[in-house]
């Protein structure tokens, strides 16, 4: 099986008066992440990590800010489009892992709610999904909580090998087609 590796990396700001969403879900928190769309960290690098792994670019070039169709956007929404391109370029995902860099909040209450709503996203098993959280020490913009980074890495396999669409993937195109 041919395999495809691809690494995303994402900052947003903390301001107040908006939702905090990581990984799809809404976390509680004094601050929420600011963008064009919902900002969600930890997808948008994940979104990167799978349009660089299958060499269709980036998500700037995909969901330009300047178009007003994804303003406010929904980055689960994306990342639904973002796999449906990725499969049609002939891959599948096998296993991603994701690193939140934040000071504030913990995200060990929220951490299995957002894999499961990944592993869901991405058409594979909640254990193919990594989902960590490191503070910045206090250091720099993110340790004065500023705003949050995020890592991601993703691994994809093509689907030829895996006898023109892999279980997960076509369970997931299913699931797709009927809404
Ligand atoms: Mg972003």
């Amino acid at each position: 099986m041919k395999l495809r590796v691809g690494q995303g990396y994402d900052v947003h700001r903390l301001v107040a008066g908006r939702k905090l969403m990581l990984g799809g879900e809404e976390v509680p928190f004094e601050k929420g992440l600011d963008g064009h769309s919902d900002a969600d960290v930890l997808l948008h690098a994940l979104g990167d990590a799978l349009l660089g792994a299958a060499g269709l670019g980036d998500l700037g070039q995909h969901f330009p800010p300047s178009d007003e169709r994804w303003r406010d956007a929904s980055s689960i929404d994306l990342l639904g489009r973002i796999v449906g391109l990725v499969m049609g370029a002939g891959w599948f995902v096998l296993s991603c892992d994701l690193t939140l860099i934040a000071e504030a909040p913990r995200l060990a209450p929220y951490r299995d709610r957002i894999r499961a709503r990944i592993a869901s996203g991405l058409g594979v098993e909640i254990d193919a999904v990594g989902l960590k959280a490191t503070t910045n020490e206090g250091l720099g913009a993110f340790g004065r909580g500023e705003g949050m980074a995020a890592l991601a890495v993703v691994l994809l396999g093509d689907r030829e090998a895996a006898g023109g669409g892999a279980s997960t993937a076509g369970g997931e195109a299913k699931r797709r087609s009927g809404g």
